[in-house]
């Protein structure tokens, strides 16, 4: 059965209910699970200038595939009001993505307004942002000087050939590493490397990859293959788990386990044996790590969802645009995360094929990775 492509302009999602009793944030709020809201990934546009086989596939989002209109997009005023009401919640680290978020215009700007806000124990905010690095040599630094503090940057391969079979554009990987390394020049490190890696498509570059960032100041990471969203065509034999990523490595470079760097960390941490740096695997598929998740999602029209594999969100931007106050939104808010239960990953292991056909899950390009 054919799965139904949904335009992001269809994307389900009510305006939550607000409850008649109002409530005071206290910087700690947990869900169903006992996992307190702690990240929020935020989508500044639902647009790129890649079209990478397992986010944004051309055949789907080719040029008859309808982008939302700019106003539906939340202003950068709402989505900082927004951040502000999950910061009293205890978001302490926001990521900026998209689609590719360098290409929402004057995101500069954004990111200066978020660097403002403090956390709820009064700490900078850890503001980070995810991009395909091919604006990032060009705006580093007004990045920088905005108030961002890292960014992670996705590379699927160092073969020219291998990186535009995954990205579906001719973009040159030698850009993708100098925007990196003027990011770095910066000061927006530490910087991490995201590569997924797709079985029979990119899985040789695993080593290859490992070789050229090893003994850098960056940190690779291997991403499994996933299910996200209704239209990149998944299938489980594409996946190459973690395990075996680790095993082909270190029969030429041999790793050793690290332990995380806090709770709700998404990449399990080798190093290597000879000290010269670490890498990480980010194993949603094969070791599913829904028990230590701690983050919320912002899509670009302002839909809250409480998983990446989530069918529909909350629409947060009716309540902004009818005028709801802060108390009210932020109540709202408080409910929705506290009846938050998802953890798709660990029932995908046993249930794949039922959950998986029939359900439209968002697509990552609406709410980011
Ligand atoms: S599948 Fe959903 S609940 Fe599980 S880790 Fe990913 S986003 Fe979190």
């Amino acid at each position: 059965m054919a799965e139904k492509i949904i335009m992001m302009a269809e994307q389900r999602g009510a305006a939550p209910v607000v409850p008649a009793v109002l409530e005071t944030p206290t910087g700690l709020l947990s869900d169903r699970l006992a996992r307190p809201l702690h990240d929020l990934r935020i989508s500044v546009t639902d647009r790129c200038n890649f079209r990478c086989v397992y986010c944004m596939p051309k055949a789907v989002f080719n040029n008859d595939y309808q982008y939302l209109p700019h106003t539906a997009l939340l202003s950068f005023e709402e989505i900082t009001r927004i951040a502000q009401l999950f910061i009293a919640h205890g978001v302490e680290k926001i990521r900026l993505t998209g689609g590719e978020p360098l290409l929402r215009k004057n995101i500069e700007k954004l990111i200066a307004m978020l660097a403002e806000l403090k956390t709820a124990s009064g700490k900078p905010l850890d503001l980070t942002l995810t991009t395909n690095a091919s604006l990032l040599a060009r705006k580093a630094q007004s990045l920088k000087d905005a108030g961002l503090r890292r960014v992670t940057v996705s590379l699927d391969a160092l073969d020219n050939t291998v990186f535009q079979r995954m990205n579906d554009v001719d973009f040159a990987v030698d850009d993708v590493l100098k925007g990196i390394d003027v990011a770095n020049q910066v000061g927006l490190g530490p910087i991490k490397i995201n590569m997924v890696v797709k079985g029979g498509m990119n899985d040789q570059e695993i080593v290859p990859m490992a070789r050229h960032f090893r003994g850098s100041p960056y940190i690779l990471r291997f991403i499994e293959y996933m299910d996200v969203g209704a239209s990149n065509g998944w299938k489980m034999d594409e996946v190459i788990p973690s395990a075996e990523v680790i095993r082909r490595i270190s029969a030429e470079m041999p790793l050793e386990p690290v332990a995380a760097n806090y709770t709700g960390e998404t990449a399990a941490r080798w190093r290597y044996a000879d000290g010269s740096g670490e890498v990480g695997v980010i194993s949603s598929v094969s070791q599913a790590f829904c028990a230590d998740c701690t983050r919320a999602r912002l899509s670009t029209e302002g839909k809250l969802y409480t998983c990446l594999f989530a069918t529909s969100g909350h629409d947060l931007r009716a309540l902004l645009r009818e005028g709801r106050s802060d108390a009210e939104i932020s109540t709202a808010l408080a409910h929705l995360w506290r009846a938050r239960g998802d953890r798709y990953s660990e029932l995908r292991t046993s249930q794949t094929e039922v959950l998986r056909r029939g359900a439209n899950k968002v697509e990552m390009s609406y709410i980011g990775g």
